[in-house]
Order: C-alpha cells, then structure tokens, then sequence
C-alpha cells in the first residue's frame, strides 16, 4: 500500500517515492535552546516522531537529522532583534553556552517521556561552525551574496525565483520595514548569512571574515548538507517555518549547488490556546512539568495530539485532555484484557483490521482514523492475544509503549520480589514448609498469590 503525504512545495497529497528505494534521507527544524519547550513545540516533535514511525512500519530505512539552535536564532525570523541565546543568557545572568546545555538536556528529557523515536543524528549548531563556514564561502563564490559593514546578505534577485513553498509578493509595507532594518540590504527578501559578531557578543569564532556568527537560516541549510547530500527526501518543520526560514533554506541550497534540498517539504499545524497560537511571547504556554502538576503524564498530551490531522489547527482544553486521559486507560486496560483472553481469531479478521489501520496511517498519517481502528479491537468482545498481539504491533506507530505497561497494581515492590524469589528457590528444593510461610508472609502484606502451571502469579488485594 502506497504512502501519501501532503507536500508544501505542489500543495498537494503525493504518493511518497524516495529518491533511494526503501531509504529515506530525512531533515527536522529542531529547538532552539533559551528556554523549556513548551508543548506546542512538542507538538512538532510528535508529529516528526509519527512520521518516523509510519515510514519504518512501512518497511523504510531512515537517515534523519535535527538540528539543536545553540546560536544564530534572532527574536524575528527576519533578520531583527537580538540572538536568542544571548538574550537568554543576559536575563538569566548566565554564560550562554551553559544555557543551551541546560535547555538541550531539558529537551531531551522531554523526548525521551513522550517515547520520541529520535533522529539519527543530532546536530548542534555550535558544533557544525567548519562545516557552515564552508557552505557560506561556496555561496559567496558562486555568486549569491553580497556584504555590507557588518553582515553578508544572501542575495534573492539571482534566484529565478524566491517563496517556491509561500508563493508570497512582498508588499510594499513589508518591503519598507526590513529594509530598514539594515539600509544596505538591497531587497527585503535577501537574509543575512553570515553576521560580525559586535564586541560584546559572547557567541562568536575566528572565520573568513573576522570574529562572527552564522546566520539561522544557513545552520540548517549547511548541516543538513553535511549529512544527508544536495538533495534528500523530507524536511520537517512548523508551519511558521514555510514563510521565512524554509524559503531562506531553499535559496540556500540553490545558491550553493542549484538544487532545492529537499523533495517533500512537510508541516504541522499550531498547537492553539483560545484560537491563539502557543508562544512564549503570549505568555499562554504550558510544559509538560505544568501538564504533569496538574496530573496529567506526558503520555496522555501524546493522546490527545492522536485526536486531530497534524495539518490541522488543535486548540488545547483541560477537557480534551481529560477525554484522552480516559482514552489512554481504556487503551491500556483494553490490551490487558485482550492478553488474558483465549479466544481464537480469524486471521481474516487480522488481515482487514491490519489494512484497515494501515490505510489510515499511510493517508497522510490520518490518526484519528488510525485509533479508530484501534478501539474496533479493543471494543471487541472476543478477547484474544493474537488481537493484544496486534495492538503491540500498532503501538509501533502510536509509541505508547504498551510493551512494558504494567498498572501500578501490579507493580511489585522490592521487599516482596525478594520474598517471592526465596519461595520459588524453596519450590524447587521442595521444601514445601518454608514455601507455605513464605506464601503467608506476602499475603499478609497484602498480595495475593497464586500457583499456576506457568508459574507463580502475584498481584496486589
Ligand atoms: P523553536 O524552538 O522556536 O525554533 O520551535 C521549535 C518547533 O516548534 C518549530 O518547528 C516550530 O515551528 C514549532 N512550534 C512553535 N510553536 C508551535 C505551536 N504553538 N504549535 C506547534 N508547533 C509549534
Ligand atoms: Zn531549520
């Protein structure tokens, strides 16, 4: 069954065919590091992270990368306003370097609680100066560029054409404020690639042409060329991205080789608070710490992320996420008790829930659909293993780690492991007098158990 994906660049649903057979070459706009991601920006991780789950289940070998932004990241995407990690750095009072640690391990905590299944490589811009510093010379000398005192500007008029993905006209509005931004800069289009560091500037590296910083727009451009080529298959990113910072990459790459970098340009949508986009600078977000005070675990935002397109705008409701915090008990509940069951099922009836829930997720990862299918086999009265099974296999896809989901019932304490392993040594030195006292020490710390052919099973009264 073939993949569909809706593409920026045609604007349309495309059946995915990538330039390798079964290998896919893949790019993600990753965090920028001065603060905690909030859960709109996870929502742009879920949706990577669904995309790499659906590309594997359909038999694809990925080589993705993601960006960490350590330096470079203005306050506008345009070329204004200071560079986010030193802004940072400043209210924070601390040294910016140790800021992007602390925020990219922050980020990564939080990857890791919504089972993320994370790129290949992870590239951090400070890291990857060599590798920019190249790429912008090859710009320069290919004739893209221009400088003024203190900046080189990529220059938009040699393109054919600047906004493949936004189709954009620039007015004339916009045109007179970037302009001035920087009167030297010859077209509002045209993006700083490469910045003199001023004094005081504490992010900065002997280069070319003096003590400077990259520019935003060329980190991706030029990491994503170290690792995947001149032409890969996928970049990923928010939809905010296509406008400004995917347009700058696309120039990029044209400039540097004359090819747009990648194939298929994908983008989610907003995550909304009362129709507002999630932002730090509407003070209307929440992290996922906020999520968990008030008794909601990460898995649960993951749920309720399965509850709409990623193309489409979701607006966040304690409501909605109570719904998918019911959601994801009966999806735990529903597993468990399809693992106890012994019915036996057709394996027709496999085959049509199986293409069912892959024509859903191979539609431009149609979730909704796709969990629909899943609560058919948990509704299903028929409780089986071989549909537990299946709901494994599906887990695949939605990452809730079914696999090792244990209710806390039955989350054994230590104390009353040790018990239990003295008795099954006692079992098998059949000595049957201590194994009965044993038995009567746990139940009498209140777990019941019992002998079966398949061993000893022990659960809490
Ligand atoms: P940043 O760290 O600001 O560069 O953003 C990281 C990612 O989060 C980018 O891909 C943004 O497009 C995305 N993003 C930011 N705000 C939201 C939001 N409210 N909903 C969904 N994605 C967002
Ligand atoms: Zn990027």
């Amino acid at each position: 069954m073939e993949l569909s994906i809706y593409n920026t660049l045609s604007k349309q649903k495309e059946v995915f065919k990538p330039i390798k057979d079964k290998e896919v070459r893949m790019y993600s706009c990753g965090p920028t590091v001065y603060y905690f991601a909030h859960i709109g920006n996870l929502r742009s991780y879920l949706f990577m992270d669904c995309l790499r789950r659906v590309l594997k289940y359909n038999g694809y070998k990925i080589k993705h990368v993601m960006n960490i932004t350590d330096v470079g990241h203005l306050v506008s995407d345009a070329d204004e306003g200071e560079d986010k990690m030193m802004k940072a750095a400043r209210l924070e009072h601390k040294d910016p370097f140790a800021i992007a640690d602390f925020y990219t391990e922050k980020f990564m905590e939080d990857m890791n609680k919504l089972n993320i299944d994370m790129p290949e490589i992870i590239a951090r811009a400070t890291k990857h100066i060599d590798c920019m510093e190249k790429y912008v010379k090859r710009i320069i000398a290919n004739g893209y560029a221009y400088e003024t005192e203190d900046t080189i500007y990529f220059d938009t008029s040699k393109l054919d054409k600047y906004g493949v993905l936004s189709n954009k006209d620039v007015d004339e509005k916009d045109t007179e404020a970037r302009i001035a931004v920087d009167p030297n800069k010859k077209h509002p289009n045209d993006f700083a690639i490469w910045i003199k560091a001023p004094e005081n500037h504490l992010m900065k590296w002997d280069t070319f042409w003096g003590k400077c910083y990259p520019g935003w727009h060329l980190e991706c451009s030029a990491m994503g060329n170290k690792y995947l080529g001149d032409e890969f298959d996928i970049h990923t990113g928010g939809v905010d991205h296509i406008p400004v910072h995917h347009e700058n990459e696309i120039a990029q790459g044209k400039g540097y080789c004359g090819k747009n970098p990648a194939h298929y340009w994908i983008h989610n949508e907003f995550l909304q608070v009362d129709g507002k986009k999630m932002s730090k600078s509407l003070r209307n977000l929440y992290t996922l710490s906020d999520l968990k005070e008030r008794g909601y675990e990460p898995y649960v935002y993951k749920m309720f992320n399965f509850s709409s397109l990623y193309r489409k705008k979701l607006n966040f409701t304690f409501e909605a996420m109570d719904s998918a915090k019911i959601a994801l008990n009966r999806l735990r509940e529903g597993y468990l008790k399809h693992l106890d069951g012994t019915n036996d099922i057709d394996d027709d009836v496999i085959e049509q829930y199986e293409n069912k829930f892959l024509e859903a997720i191979n539609d431009d990862l149609n979730m909704p659909v796709a969990m629909s299918v899943v609560w058919d086999i948990i509704k299903n009265t028929a409780k089986s293993k071989k549909l537990a099974n299946l709901i494994l296999k599906f887990d695949e896809v939605l990452g809730f780690d079914l696999k090792n989901y244990k209710p806390e019932a039955q989350v054994i304490p230590s104390e009353i492991q040790e018990l239990i392993d003295q008795r099954k040594i006692a079992r098998q030195n059949k000595d049957w007098a201590k194994s009965d006292e044993l038995r009567d020490i746990i139940i009498k710390k209140g777990y019941n158990i019992k002998d079966t052919k398949d061993g000893m099973k022990v659960t809490k009264m």
